[in-house]
């Protein structure tokens, strides 16, 4: 009955290895749905990998893997004062590295953990989180004449468009100065991390990755939805919530996965210009009969929604010179890996 992600397991762990051994300092990114595949396997393949460290997006997170993974632990949101380990255990405080992105912050930090472990966040292009250059030198003062705590590096969080990232990187290695030791980079490319490496041979490079690690070989994942139910029916006879009139003769599909599963919530992979469509199909204030796309497939061509996705399943509309899928067959879903909580994730 399930929404389904089926791995190929060989495949998806050569894919990895091949990824994790070019590229020295990998810091595999686990956060939120777990890119689909849930944050305690990914922290398996992590351990798996030998990988020295493993970055989480936030405190919350921290707990989910920290059993299952063995090395350093890297929070990629910047500490607050409000940051909580959560149930995490005592004896993995050692593990983990704080984001610090602004001088009160390193303050407060330094007082609660004297001994923490820190990479300075410098605010680059994407004006997310971090320190100004000049705030960075203060910081980086402060916790170099500190007795106790510990100064992993500085990190740059880059665009994922292309750009003048490797020049962005290097202004902030500038401002550092020199012994810096290292620096936690995202979303530059394989050349620009070779020619980083070979610009500053004394600076490990530590790049942060996790769609390109996890989901870079899509040929390795296949994702399906179940037929709950098939209804034939008539041009203008009524169903669904809203009692609308089916537009022609055709078939009810009723399959698994619904707005529980984020299943309309985005737009689907595939299909251009419905964005906004789709976003508003979620919201159910569209009339969406004959109109929206859904995710599945069925018989080799993209359906549509007969009305908005219900909780777990959704209602497709299937023309009547469409070939029926019988109850308990699978359809092929493309969904946004990010954004879906599949029932089920099968490793074979
Ligand atoms: C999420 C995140 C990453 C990983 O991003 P991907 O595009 O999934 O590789 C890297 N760095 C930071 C700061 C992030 O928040």
């Amino acid at each position: 009955m399930p929404l389904q992600l089926t791995v190929d397991g060989e495949r998806w762990r050569a894919h990895l290895r091949r990824i994790g051994d070019g590229l020295p300092g990998l810091v595999p990114v686990a956060k939120g749905n777990g890119y689909g595949f849930g944050l305690g396997r990914l922290a398996r393949k992590a351990d798996w990998l030998g990988v020295e460290a493993l970055a989480v997006g936030t405190y919350e997170e921290l707990p989910q893997v920290a059993d299952r993974y063995a090395g350093d632990l890297l929070v990629l949101t910047p500490w607050r004062q409000f940051a909580d380990p959560g149930t995490l255990a005592a004896k993995h405080a050692h593990r983990v590295i704080h984001t610090v992105g602004r001088l009160e912050d390193l303050e407060q930090l330094l007082e609660r953990q004297p001994s923490a472990r820190l990479v300075l966040e410098r605010l680059t292009s994407m004006r997310r989180h971090g320190l100004s250059a000049a705030d960075l030198r203060t910081a980086i003062q402060r916790v170099s004449g500190h007795p106790h705590a510990r100064l992993e590096g500085v990190a740059a969080h880059l665009p994922i468009t292309q750009g003048a990232h490797l020049a962005e990187v290097e202004r902030v290695l500038e401002e550092a100065g020199p012994g810096i030791g290292q620096v936690w980079v995202s979303h530059l490319t394989g050349d620009e991390l070779t020619s980083l490496s070979a610009a500053h041979p004394d600076l490990r490079v530590r790049p942060r990755i996790g769609t390109d690690l996890w989901l870079g070989d899509r040929g390795a994942l296949v994702v399906t939805s179940t037929v709950l139910d098939v209804h034939p029916i008539r041009k203008g006879e009524a169903f669904g919530y809203r009692g609308r009139a089916a537009p022609k003769e055709g078939h009810l599909l009723v399959v698994s996965g619904g707005t529980a599963h984020g299943i309309g919530l985005e737009s689907p992979m595939s299909g251009s210009g419905l964005r906004d469509r789709a976003a508003t199909v979620a919201r159910g204030g569209l009339d969406a009969v004959g109109r929206v796309r859904s995710p599945f497939w069925v018989g080799g061509e993209q359906r549509l929604f007969a009305e908005p996705p219900h909780m777990q399943a959704s209602m497709l509309f299937l023309p009547a010179d469409a070939g029926v899928p019988a109850v308990g067959d699978l359809v092929d879903a493309r969904v946004r890996y990010t954004a879906t909580t599949f029932d089920r994730v099968e490793l074979t």
